[in-house]
């Protein structure tokens, strides 16, 4: 492939001698990982999938000057088990979904490729995506990291959002998100009658503690937040301070150092096998 201004970026329109040549150049490979699910009456249910990928492609746009990467097609289904009872929701079982994550990432790592990153978009898909990374990187000896861009650009997400503290499913920031994408596909004739509370509290129990329920419990109609407050200038910001984390990621030599070895070698004596 040329190296000119933007090279491709996308696994499928790239050729295979193409995508042999990046894993000689050891690029990143991005795995968007996204679900296809409601998100209340005014969003299309493609958002988190839209969203994750956009993102994961500015992400390697940004970055490949300076670390080669490529970007696989978006696994459009996760774990979306909570979102069932509005409709519209395609999810997978744990199993298969982390078989999908780990096939696709094990034949990236067949043709030579090195360093994974799961860029999620879906808090459903979190622990799971740590999981898969876990067990990867222990069978493979790959670098294997898994993200959530709402954490990783959580810092510089929070002041462009009046409402939220963060993304939240088909609130504000996604709204706006899907403003700036989208437009033709977000119904904005009635968003103010959509608000809701945000739902502090779902998947926490006690202090720091974890439960899991599903989203009706704290929500009537599959939104959380105030999508009314979104705005298409918003979405922009969103899609550039979350694909500027991303790429700060790759870019970070840290993030794919290989691990160290810090072991003494004659620790009680005994030498480590
Ligand atoms: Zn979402």
């Amino acid at each position: 492939m040329s190296r000119s201004e933007s090279p491709e970026v996308e696994w499928d329109r790239l050729k295979a001698h193409e995508l042999r040549a990046l894993a000689n150049e050891n690029a990143v490979v991005i795995f968007p990982v996204a679900a296809t699910e409601q998100h209340g009456p005014h969003l299309p249910t493609m958002t988190d999938t839209r969203i994750g990928g956009e993102i994961a492609r500015r992400a390697a746009r940004k970055a490949c000057a300076r670390q080669p990467t490529v970007v696989a097609p978006v696994v459009f289904s996760g774990l979306s088990g909570h979102h069932m009872p509005f409709g519209g929701t395609l999810t997978l079982d744990h199993e298969t979904f982390i078989a999908v994550i780990e096939c696709l990432v094990r034949s990236a790592i067949r043709h030579g490729f090195r360093k994974i990153l799961l860029s999620n978009s879906h808090g459903g898909n979190i622990t799971a995506i740590q999981f898969a990374a876990d067990r990867l990187a222990q069978e493979t000896g790959a670098i294997i990291v898994a993200t959530t861009y709402a954490n990783e650009a959580a810092q510089t997400i929070a002041p462009i959002l009046d409402d939220q503290p963060g993304i939240m499913h088909a609130g504000e920031a996604e709204t706006s998100m899907m403003l700036a994408l989208e437009p033709d596909l977000v119904d904005t004739s009635d968003l103010t009658s959509l608000n809701t509370d945000r739902g502090r509290g779902f998947l926490y129990a006690g202090k720091a503690s974890y439960r899991w329920r599903p989203f009706q419990h704290m929500t009537g109609n599959g939104v959380s937040g105030l999508p009314a407050k979104a705005t298409a200038d918003k979405g922009k910001r969103l899609l550039d301070a979350s694909s500027d984390a991303i790429a700060a990621l790759i870019m970070d030599a840290r993030t794919w150092e290989p691990a160290l070895d810090r072991r003494d070698h004659d620790v009680g004596g005994v030498p480590f096998r």
